[in-house]
């Protein structure tokens, strides 16, 4: 058969040590990889590169595809920037898959029946970096989430849940407060489990959700969210099992893929040959099964928990009375190759499918049929001290032509028409709901309209049209609003 090429980048403070094992075991279970190997972190920042990645390592990347990395150091302060914001970004890595899995009772958890998987979207949401300061005294940030990406992450957690044996998709969102962007996630979710009738499917709160991941995690098995909740979510996952230093992560994307480690450089303990690779070696596992080796991942995975079992424990996880042998890094190494071939006999085997690569998610994409699309209306924030919502109501209330004030809120609570209660503290930002329920609103309109802003000396500070799809609102009411808009 013939050769894969793969990139490896050994990185920083631990990494060289434990990619040095990784890669010993890999060679002895015969995994039928080329490797080329890159230089990313510490030394190519030294070198005045902030971006920690050097022109030939992308030519590399470009040409296998797969990066297996060790972690890397990044130095605080002084513009740098994060590796692996930089790979997610440049290599369009859509989804981070993270495996949490205890090992009770040969590592110390609080839950003994833990086996879940976190598949996060990586590259939407809150991370856009979209943060504006318009008043004095307020902020905002920008979450997006489209309907292509949400598809995409959907199709790859039911994807990777069939592939890999697994019987439920649960999805988490906060749909219930945000309607529109994480109400689409949700939507796409359910569109695309129903083409899974094998896969059970649930949704859950992110709040109440993540509060059962910690106290009953056995209850799930693939979970599907956005990517800020699934940033916190996998943490607090990875913590429950007891064995943050053990777990990997994949992060995958269209044409490229990147297997890492969770933990990071441990510069504590670097060079002193006690560092534990079983994290990057769980990484080199996902990796084999992503590029259709799950032959070797199975032989390779199978031996580590029976080494797991046989208590051969690195010094983070030696534990008097379990453990029975004390190991450094290549110690353990050498347990694992002693055991290739063995399975473990506490712990459930794993099983991966033989040859099949993993399906590009990206390419399955469905068209959307196009929906009827109207400019109905404008929200226009301002600055404004000193002032109240009837004063601001007075200046625009009366206008005359096709646009009509249908309400004044703040901090996203209706203070006009009618006060929605006891608005406790009213902010410096303010916005004024313009809309026309008749007929479409030009461009030319909304222009002029806010001319009458300037004019007025009202500082404007973002603006947001509103539209209509196939009938349905587009944007949300305000808490309180008089004739809500009709969202689905
Ligand atoms: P860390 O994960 O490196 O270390 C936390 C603690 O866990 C330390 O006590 C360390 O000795 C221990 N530890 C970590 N991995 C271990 C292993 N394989 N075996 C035994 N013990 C292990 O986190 P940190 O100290 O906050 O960060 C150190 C550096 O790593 C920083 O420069 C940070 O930016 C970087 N980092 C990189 C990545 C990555 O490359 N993906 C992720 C996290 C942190």
């Amino acid at each position: 058969m013939k050769n894969t090429p793969i990139t490896v980048a050994r990185g920083d403070g631990i990494g060289p040590e434990i990619m040095g094992a990784v890669l010993d075991i890999m060679k002895a279970a015969k995994a039928r990889v080329d490797i080329e190997e890159i230089t990313v972190g510490k030394a190519v920042y030294e070198a005045g590169n902030s971006t920690g990645i050097e022109d030939s390592a992308w030519a590399s990347l470009k040409k296998t595809g797969v990066l297996l990395k060790g972690p890397i150091s990044t130095p605080q302060g002084g513009g740098y920037k994060s590796i692996n914001v930089t790979l997610r970004k440049m290599l369009g890595l859509y989804a981070n898959v993270r495996p949490c899995v205890s090992y009770v009772p040969f590592v110390a958890s609080k839950n003994p029946k833990m086996d879940l998987v976190i598949v996060r979207e990586n590259v939407e949401d809150l991370y856009g970096g979209m943060e504006y300061r318009g008043t004095q005294g307020s902020t905002t940030a920008i979450k997006t989430i489209t309907a292509d990406g949400a598809e995409r992450i959907a199709r790859y957690a039911f994807e990777y849940a069939r592939t890999n044996g697994r019987q439920k998709v649960t999805c988490m969102t906060k749909d219930n407060i945000m309607k529109v962007t994480d109400g689409l996630f949700r939507r796409v979710f359910e569109e695309v489990g129903a083409e899974y009738p094998d896969i059970a499917k649930e949704h859950y709160i992110i709040d109440i959700g993540s509060a059962r991941v910690a106290s009953r995690p056995e209850s799930f098995d693939v979970i599907l969210t956005e990517n800020l909740y699934g940033d916190i979510i996998s943490d607090i996952a990875a913590e429950v099992t007891g064995s943050v230093g053990l777990a990997g992560s994949a992060n995958i994307g269209g044409d490229f893929a990147m297997f890492e480690a969770i933990h990071g450089s441990a510069p504590d303990i670097a060079g002193r040959g006690i560092a534990n690779p079983s994290g990057l070696l769980l990484a080199a596992v996902s990796m084999l099964v992503h590029i259709g080796q799950g032959d070797v991942a199975e032989t390779i995975h199978n031996a580590w928990l029976r080494t797991i079992e046989d208590g051969v424990h690195t010094g983070e996880i030696f534990r008097a009375g379990v453990s029975t042998e004390r190991t450094g890094t290549a110690g353990f190494s050498d347990a694992v190759i002693a055991r290739l071939g063995q399975k473990p006999q506490t712990l459930a085997p794993v099983s991966y499918p033989h040859g099949a690569a993993a399906k590009d998610a990206a390419q399955a994409l469905k068209p959307r049929a196009p929906e009827e699309k109207k400019r109905v209306g404008i929200d226009i924030f301002i600055d404004a001290k000193n002032t109240t919502a009837a004063e601001l109501a007075a200046r625009f209330s009366t206008m005359r032509g096709d646009l009509r004030l249908k309400d004044i809120s703040n901090l996203g609570t209706s203070v006009w028409p009618e006060s929605a209660g006891n608005v406790a503290a009213l902010s410096d930002s303010w916005r004024l709901r313009f809309v026309n329920e008749k007929s479409a609103v030009t461009p030319q309109r909304l222009t002029s309209l806010l001319s009458r802003f300037n004019a007025a000396s009202l500082d404007v500070t973002s603006t947001q049209t509103l539209y209509t799809f196939a009938g349905k609102a587009g944007y949300t009411a305000a808490q309180g609003e008089k004739n809500a808009p009709v969202l689905r």
